[in-house]
């Protein structure tokens, strides 16, 4: 876009607020002004994002779509207008209106559409495909409920719509011209035709619409602004006198109503499946349309398009898109397979069984009749090929179909070209044992992706003192080159630099103690140690072994009033599945064991415990600048990634940590002096599992201080956890603790207290945060999503033929 003056600025937002309020800006809500500026912002825009998806379709430029149920893209504004370059003009613009950028930035909701790291992922890519010029869009669902809001009533969970649209969306265009027909239920038959020709004839289906609305993904300050579609039910102009009941039509609108608050197991089965075929019908049908407006032959369509699907849940995309190359475009069974193969690719986010998609046939055969067809067709092809090369048993449990149930993972593996995992080691552990069967069958399909994240937002937007700070010592290089922060390492003896460092630290500690004050009126120290766990609340994720550490150190401080020990302030921030009944008993100890702590004058403020509702990317943003040590203690061999790990990295804070997710690249990044490991590995947890020599109530009775440690869930002494604290206790001692939190105690502890002495030590501490930031350019989106368009898509950047592509 053109450069705007400040001048111009202020003219075009009086000008649009009193277009859209008739009244005077200074009489507006803090939602109002922010509306008006989002508006004007899109305005800003809407010339290049005409021009980049021309520019694309004029070029035949081959372009990837991006199939995902989740996106948490956190507020827009800030990182538009980062992105256009008019964060200045803007913030120096208000200000002359006497008003605040930071102030109507809080006028915008936070769109919740997914569950957690996921639907993050997917948002960081979004932004990184826009900011290296990439031809890439997203496909999505416009959940008109987000993820519910959470509060704490008496230390538990309870969840609240979150009804993120009512007072409308600034960003998002209704593209009704690009409406498209999916339909459930009903019969399908095959009918020859003069040619004998079979075609499907389909009788008593129920048609609903999928209305797209588009979202901006605007690029970093390069003029490429690319394309978010989030598809919404309704019932089809004219049909209404199909929906006459309240049911009928209830029964559209919910397909796109709510989120499902669960990333790994599903209720409400049937509803979710028809999401997950509504995201993928819809998706496709758009893609094929848009082809079809190229006149290019029908063998090109994989050198035209690439489809990416998140996780199973839009593996629908694979007989879909099987579905219209056959019955529509009317290719034969090789031709629309070869076309399907060579367009979709497929990351594998967990190896959790409980999280592997199967739906039953029968609901599957009933919902999507023409779809369970194919899908059978494609299993009977599978199975008749690799019987005589892999035998029975390799191509039996390969196969799509088995048990009764189709498997998602099994579907987007055989339908796609590209699997890949998320950090190294989950792909290692992908190819030996989780999807071990069909890499003997596809060695060649399997890939790794290591995650990453956004710096424009991650340190950009949230965290303003460091950005400032490294502008001012290493340049701002770093903004388009994440791996130019290497060059902070220069500073790592310069006292003034490191000073700055804990200075901006400080500073952000004392705008999050605030928040915490004003929102739950507990007062912390900005000079202790801030401690953050903050992920999705889950067995695996060990927010238990966090707590088990705090209570360990509120026995020390019982026991000896005048410990020499450093302050902490234990932060957490995680929803749990609505139900996930150990999750939620979990958040009420948390909060038990706050009240308990925080209220004990004996423990003299030395620990701290803070439980922040509602976490998400918001919250996210306020935290991790401030943060001293990122807590990543998941059970070796049980966390994909992670990403939280890297965006509290990139803030300077400290991993205190197990060899497992992409933490294992952040210990290699590092080195072992600025990170904190301890714990079991995923070799000695496998052996573990092989040899099942686990006794976890063996540790109980040897390990004193644990036993100690232990008892306080079932003596009494946390307030008002009778049932949650006995059954927790049970599921560690009696039920033989399923992710070895005693086995990985004692060493937990031990780097913990190795990590009060580091805190003490000033210089060594800020030398160590440093070297975090440093460090942390490795695990930019951007270099991620390169290696993606690079080695999966085949897609180039504008501007670019493909001559230079990555710099490696
Ligand atoms: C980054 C992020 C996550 C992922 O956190 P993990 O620790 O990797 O599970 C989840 N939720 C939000 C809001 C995030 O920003």
């Amino acid at each position: 876009m053109q450069p705007i003056s400040v001048e111009q600025f202020k003219d075009d937002y009086i000008k649009k607020f009193e277009q859209l309020y008739a009244y005077n800006y200074k009489e507006g809500t803090q939602r109002e002004k922010f509306s008006a500026l989002g508006f004007l912002v899109k305005n800003y825009y809407m010339g290049d994002w005409k021009d980049t998806v021309d520019e694309y379709r004029d070029e035949k430029k081959k372009q990837m779509f991006y199939f995902s149920m989740e996106y948490l893209p956190g507020r827009m504004l800030r990182s538009n207008l980062l992105n256009l370059g008019l964060t200045e003009v803007v913030e120096e613009g208000l200000q002359e209106l006497g008003l605040n950028l930071d102030n109507i930035t809080l006028g915008e909701v936070d769109p919740a559409l997914g569950n957690g790291g996921l639907g993050r992922l997917a948002s960081c890519f979004m932004d990184s495909i826009a900011s290296k010029g990439l031809p890439g869009h997203g496909n999505g669902i416009r959940y008109q409920y987000g993820l519910f809001k959470q509060k704490f009533i008496d230390g538990h969970q309870i969840e609240l719509p979150e009804n993120w649209l009512r007072n409308g969306n600034v960003w998002e265009v209704r593209k009704e011209n690009k409406a498209v027909v999916i339909r459930f239920g009903g019969e399908v038959y095959m009918v020859p035709d003069d040619h004998g020709e079979l075609h499907p004839h389909y009788h008593h289906t129920q048609n609903i619409l999928a209305v797209p609305y588009d979202t901006a993904q605007v690029g970093y300050q390069n003029d490429t602004v690319n394309n978010l579609r989030l598809w919404a039910a309704e019932i089809p102009y004219g049909d209404e006198y199909l929906f006459r009941t309240e049911e009928d039509r209830d029964g559209v609108k919910q397909i796109t109503e709510v989120l499902y608050p669960d990333d790994s197991s599903y209720e409400g089965r049937l509803l979710r499946l028809k999401q997950e075929y509504f995201l993928s019908s819809a998706g496709i049908q758009s893609i094929v349309r848009y082809y079809q407006t190229l006149n290019e032959d029908w063998s090109l369509f994989a050198d035209k398009v690439a489809i990416h699907v998140n996780d199973t849940h839009p593996a629908l995309a694979v007989p879909e898109l099987m579905r219209l190359l056959l019955d529509d475009v009317r290719l034969t069974w090789d031709q629309a397979w070869e076309i399907t193969k060579k367009t979709i690719s497929y990351t594998n986010h967990t190896i959790l069984q409980e999280a592997m998609e199967k739906w039953p046939i029968d609901m599957v055969k009933d919902l999507l009749p023409r779809i369970y067809q194919i899908i059978e067709e494609i299993n009977r092809r599978y199975v008749e090929k690799k019987l005589p090369l892999y035998g029975e048993d390799l191509t039996y449990r390969t196969a799509i179909i088995g048990n009764g149930q189709i498997r998602m993972a099994n579907l987007a593996i055989i339908g796609s070209h590209s699997v890949n995992g998320v950090a190294r080691l989950h792909t290692t552990i992908l190819i030996n044992e989780t999807l071990n069967d069909f890499y003997l069958i596809y060695p060649g399909k399997f890939n790794n992706k290591t995650n990453g994240i956004t710096q424009r937002r991650w340190m950009q937007i949230s965290n303003r003192g460091l950005t400032e700070m490294l502008d001012d010592v290493i340049g701002t290089s770093w903004k388009k080159e994440p791996d130019e922060l290497v060059m902070l390492k220069a500073y790592k003896d310069d006292e003034k630099v490191l000073q700055r460092l804990e200075d901006v630290k400080i500073e952000n500690k004392k705008r999050f103690a605030s928040y915490v004050k004003d929102e739950m009126g507990i007062v912390i120290d900005p000079n202790a140690i801030f401690d953050v766990q903050i992920k999705r609340l889950h067995a695996y994720k060990r927010q238990l072994l966090n707590v088990l550490h705090i209570l360990d150190r509120y026995l020390q401080i019982k026991d000896n009033p005048e410990i020499d020990m450093p302050k902490r302030v234990f932060i957490f921030g995680a929803k749990a599945a609505p139900s996930y009944h150990y999750a939620k008993q979990i958040i009420k100890l948390i909060n038990a064991v706050a009240k308990m702590v925080n209220n004990d004058e004996e423990i003299n403020d030395l620990i701290k415990v803070v439980f922040i509702e509602n976490y998400g990317v918001s919250l996210a943003e306020l935290i991790i600048p401030a943060a001293d040590v990122s807590e990543q203690i998941s059970l070796a061999g049980k966390e994909a990634s992670g990403t939280s790990n890297m965006k509290l990295m990139a803030n300077g804070a400290l991993t205190m940590a197990t060899m497992d997710g992409a933490t294992v690249e952040i210990f290699e990044s590092v080195g072992e002096g600025n990170i904190y490991i301890f714990g079991l590995g995923n070799d000695e947890v496998q052996e573990y599992y092989a040899n099942g020599t686990y006794n976890s109530h063996d540790l109980y009775d040897n390990n004193p201080r644990l036993k100690r440690v232990l008892n306080l869930l079932i003596d009494g002494t946390i307030p008002d956890i009778q049932q949650e604290g006995a059954d927790i206790f049970d599921s560690l001692v009696k039920f033989n603790d399923e992710y070895f939190l005693l086995k990985d105690f004692d060493s937990y502890i031990r780097a913990q207290y190795k990590l009060d002495e580091d805190f003490k030590d000033r210089t060594l501490w800020n030398q160590m945060a440093l070297m975090n930031i440093a460090h942390a350019g490795r695990f930019s989106a951007d270099y991620t999503i390169m290696r993606y368009a690079k080695e999966i898509w085949k897609i180039f950047p504008r501007g670019d033929m493909g001559r230079t592509f990555l710099p490696q």
